[in-house]
C-alpha cells in the first residue's frame, strides 16, 4: 500500500494549493480517492461537425477549424475561426492572454465545447482547443471516448479544467495500477463474467471503446452493489445466529379479548403480516421487522396486536410517532382498541405535565403500564420500562438512527426488545434492500373493503371559485375538507405567509357561522395544535388549513376532499401520503391538485401520475426514477448506509437484485466468510465504508 494511499498534492501536477480544492471540492485527499471519481458521463470525440451543420441545441460540437482573426472586444476576446462550410466565433473571458498566444490566425486546432447563441449568433465560450488529429496517431493516446467529471466554479478557476482533470488521472493511475489488488475473487469474477478491477478502472476513466466502457461500468457497479449487499447480509447472518431475543411463546388472553372484540375482520395481508410477526417474536431472536403498508391499509391494528403478544408474556410494549399529533391520535385508537382488556396504555409526549408524567414513571416501573404510546420523549433517559418487550416505531424514517437506538436500550438487562418499524411510504423494493438490507420486510399489500379510489384532479388558481362552490357542496352533505399548504424547510417564513394568507382568504369564503376554519401548522404550540386538531377530528370544523404536519397518520375518516395548494412543489410520494388522508371513509372522494401557471414539466409529469395510479409501490418508484433515491421521501435523514458512486438504485435495480442474490449464496455457504477463497471479500469489508452503523441494533 504505497501510491494509493499518498496524500494528492505529491500527485503530479497537484500540489498542496489544488491538493486543498480538491479535497473542499470533491473530498479527495488520496490518489486512492481521486481513481475512484468516475466521470459522469462521455463525450464521443471520434466526429468532427462542420461548422455550418452547429445548431444552438445541440449538447456539444468538435470543429477542426484555422484561426481568421482574434481581437479584443470590450472585456471579452473574440476568435473567428473557419472551415470550409462556415466561420464561427469562439469567446474567451479568462485567460485571455494565453488564449490570444496559441491562437494565432491561421492555425489549425480541434475545438470543442457547447454551442450557446448570443446576441442571434451561435458561438462557443471558452472551448477546449486541441491540436489536430496526426495521421497514424499512437493507439496509446486518448480513445475517442472523453470522460467528464464533476467540477466547480472554485476548481474551474484553478486552472482544474476537464483536460487537467484527465491528466491528473492518467497519472495516478499510472501510479496506482500496478498495485490494484482485485477485491472479487476469481469464482466471482468467472460466474458473472466480471472484467478485473484494474482494467475496470483504466477504462471508467479511458475507455479504449464502447465495449471497454461497457464493461469496466459494469463490473464497478456490481462489485459496488454486491459489497453493499454483502454488508449488510452480513450482519443479518451473525444476528440471526445469536439466540439474544426475548421468547415469546403465547399471545396470551388480552391478544384474543382484542381480536374477538374488532368491529371489522381483519384483511388477508394484516392476518399474514400478524402471523408473521407472531413467529419473529416466539423465536427467540431479536425482531427486527420493517412493515410496510400504504396509508389507510391499517398498520395501527398490527401494531396494537403486537404490542398485546408482548403483555400476554409479560412484558411491555411502547409506539412511538414522529408527531405529537400523531401521538394523541394513536394513544385515541388504541385506547379504544384495548377497551375489551384490561391492558392499561398511556400518552407521554413533550406537553406532558409533571405529575401526570411522575405517575407514568411509577406506573412503567411497576409494570403496570402495559402500553406506552408518545413522541421521541419516550426515548430519554428518565423513561424507564420494567420489561420492554417491543418497540414500535411509527413512521420510522422520521426518526433518526441516534434516536432509535435509544430505544432499543430500553430492554431488560441487557435484552433487545424486539422492534417494529412501521411506514406508509411505500419504498420501492431496490431501496428497501439498501436501506433496511438486514430487515426483514412485511408488506400489507391489500386495503380494507370498501374503500371506494380517491377521484384526483388538476385545477387552475384561476377555478378558486368552482373549488369553493364545490367545497361548500361537499361540506352541506356533512363532509370534511383539508386545505394543505407546502412548508419546506428554506423558504418556511415565506410559505408560512402563504398559509395565513391562504387561511384568511378561506375564512372570508366561509365565514362564521355556519362554516368554522381551524389552522395547523408547525410554528404553533403544541397546545394550540392539539385545540386546532382537535377541532376537526371531532367535527367542529369543517375545513383544515395546514402545512404537511397532517401527512402521516392522521385518520377523520369523514374528511372527502383534500385540497393541495401549490401541488407542483411537492414530491410524488408525498402528494400520495396526502391524498391518503381522505378515502377512508365509504363516500366518494376527492383529492384536488391546484398548480400554479408556471408550473414546470418534471411537476407536471409528477401531478399526471398522481392522477394515473393510487398505487403507492408504483408512485415511488416514479419518484425514485424521477429524483434519484438521494432525493426519495424517507431518505433524507436515513440516508443511505453506504453512498453509491456508480451504481444507482433507480437505475441498477435488476443488478442490485443479482449481487444480493450472490452475497447471499456467499455467506450462505460461508457465513463468517473463512473459506481461503473469499480472503478478498473480507479484505474489502474491512475498508471503513462498510462500517455502516448497525442497523440491526437500531432499527
Ligand atoms: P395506516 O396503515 O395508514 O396506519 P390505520 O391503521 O390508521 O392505517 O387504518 C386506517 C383505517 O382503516 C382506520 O380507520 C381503521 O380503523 C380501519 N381499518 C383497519 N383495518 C381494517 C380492516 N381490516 N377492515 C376495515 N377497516 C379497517
Ligand atoms: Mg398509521
Amino acid at each position: 500500500m504505497g501510491k494509493l494511499a499518498s496524500e494528492i498534492q505529491y500527485l503530479p501536477g497537484v500540489g498542496p494549493k489544488r491538493a486543498l480544492l480538491l479535497q473542499r471540492e470533491l473530498g479527495i485527499t488520496t490518489f486512492s480517492d481521486l481513481i475512484h471519481l468516475y466521470p459522469f458521463r462521455y463525450i464521443d470525440r471520434s466526429g468532427i461537425l462542420p461548422i455550418a451543420d452547429i445548431r444552438p441545441d445541440l449538447a456539444y460540437v468538435q470543429v477542426l477549424a484555422r484561426v481568421v482573426k482574434a481581437e479584443m472586444k470590450g472585456k471579452r476576446l473574440s476568435v473567428i475561426v473557419a472551415d470550409e462550410s462556415g466561420q464561427l466565433e469562439l469567446v474567451f473571458f479568462k485567460g485571455i492572454r494565453w488564449s490570444a498566444e496559441r491562437l494565432k490566425p491561421g492555425a489549425l486546432f480541434v475545438f470543442f465545447g457547447k454551442p450557446t447563441t448570443f446576441g442571434g449568433r451561435i458561438n462557443l465560450v471558452h472551448p477546449e482547443i486541441d491540436a489536430p488529429p496526426q495521421a497514424g496517431a499512437s493507439a496509446a493516446g486518448p480513445g475517442t471516448l472523453t470522460g467528464v467529471y464533476t467540477s466547480t466554479e472554485a476548481l474551474k478557476n484553478a486552472g482544474i479544467t476537464g483536460k487537467v482533470m484527465l491528466k491528473l488521472q492518467d497519472a495516478a493511475l499510472a501510479a496506482c495500477l500496478p498495485e490494484i489488488e482485485e477485491t472479487l475473487p476469481d469464482y466471482i469474477l468467472r460466474e458473472k463474467g466480471l472484467a478485473p478491477l484494474a482494467y475496470a478502472l483504466r477504462n471508467i476513466h479511458f475507455p479504449q471503446n464502447q465495449e471497454a466502457l461497457a464493461k469496466a461500468t459494469y463490473r464497478l457497479k456490481f462489485e459496488e452493489l454486491f459489497f453493499l449487499q454483502l454488508s449488510l447480509l452480513k450482519q443479518k447472518y451473525v444476528r440471526s445466529r445469536a439466540e439474544n431475543g426475548i421468547r415469546m411463546p403465547k399471545v396470551g388472553p388480552d391478544f384474543n379479548a382484542c381480536y374477538a372484540a374488532l368491529p371489522y375482520a381483519l384483511t388477508g395481508a394484516q392476518k399474514r403480516v400478524i402471523k408473521e410477526i407472531r413467529a419473529d417474536m416466539a423465536s427467540g431472536r431479536q425482531m427486527n421487522r420493517l412493515l410496510q403498508g400504504d396509508v389507510g391499509s391499517g398498520k395501527t391494528m398490527v401494531a396494537v396486536l403486537s404490542a398485546l403478544i408482548a403483555v400476554g408474556n409479560g412484558f411491555q410494549a411502547c409506539l412511538m410517532a414522529p408527531t405529537e399529533v400523531l401521538a394523541q391520535q394513536h394513544y385515541a385508537n388504541i385506547s379504544r382498541y384495548l377497551a375489551p382488556t384490561g391492558v392499561r396504555c398511556a400518552l407521554l409526549t413533550g406537553s406532558t405535565g409533571a405529575r401526570e408524567r411522575r405517575e407514568i414513571h411509577a406506573a412503567l416501573a411497576d409494570g403496570s403500564l402495559g402500553i406506552l404510546i408518545g413522541t421521541h420523549a419516550l426515548i430519554e433517559d428518565d423513561v424507564r420500562f420494567r420489561r420492554l418487550g417491543l418497540a414500535v416505531i411509527d413512521e420510522q424514517h422520521r426518526f433518526g438512527v441516534d434516536q432509535r437506538s435509544k430505544l432499543w436500550q430500553k430492554g431488560p438487562e441487557g435484552m433487545r426488545p424486539h422492534v417494529l418499524v412501521m411506514t406508509a411510504t411505500p419504498i420501492p423494493r431496490t431501496l428497501a434492500m439498501t436501506l433496511y438490507g438486514d430487515l426483514d420486510v412485511s408488506v400489507i399489500d391489500e386495503m380494507p373493503p370498501g374503500r371506494k379510489p380517491v377521484r384526483t384532479l388538476q385545477i387552475g388558481q384561476g377555478k378558486r371559485y368552482e373549488l369553493y362552490n364545490f367545497m361548500k357542496k361537499e361540506i352541506a352533505q356533512g363532509r370534511q375538507v383539508f386545505v394543505v399548504y407546502p412548508l419546506i424547510f428554506e423558504s418556511e417564513k415565506m410559505d408560512l405567509k402563504n398559509l395565513e394568507q391562504g387561511y384568511e382568504e378561506i375564512v372570508a369564503a366561509f365565514p362564521f357561522p355556519p362554516y368554522k376554519v381551524a389552522i395547523v401548522h408547525g410554528q404553533q404550540s403544541a397546545e394550540e395544535k392539539a385545540f386546532q386538531m382537535a377541532a376537526f377530528v371531532e367535527g367542529r370544523a369543517q375545513i383544515l388549513v395546514s402545512t404537511t404536519v397532517i401527512e402521516v397518520g392522521v385518520d377523520v375518516p369523514n374528511a372527502s376532499v383534500m385540497v393541495i395548494e401549490s401541488a407542483q412543489r411537492f414530491g410524488l410520494s408525498q402528494l400520495h401520503q396526502l391524498r391518503g388522508r381522505v378515502g377512508r371513509g365509504a363516500e366518494q372522494s376527492y383529492c384536488i391538485l391546484v398548480k400554479d401557471p408556471k408550473t414546470g414539466k418534471d411537476s407536471q409529469k409528477r401531478l399526471d401520475l398522481l392522477c394515473a395510479t393510487e398505487d403507492g409501490f408504483v408512485l415511488a418508484e416514479e419518484d425514485m426514477k424521477m429524483r434519484g433515491p438521494g432525493d426519495l421521501e424517507g431518505t433524507q435523514q436515513s440516508g443511505l448506509p453506504i453512498a453509491l458512486n456508480i451504481a444507482s438504485l433507480a437505475r441498477d435495480g435488476v443488478l442490485l437484485s443479482q449481487a444480493r442474490e450472490l452475497a447471499d449464496r456467499v455467506l450462505a455457504a460461508d457465513p463468517a466468510l473463512a473459506a481461503p477463497q473469499n480472503a478478498p471479500l473480507v479484505r474489502e469489508l474491512r475498508k471503513d465504508k462498510y462500517n455502516i452503523k448497525d442497523y440491526s441494533k437500531i432499527s
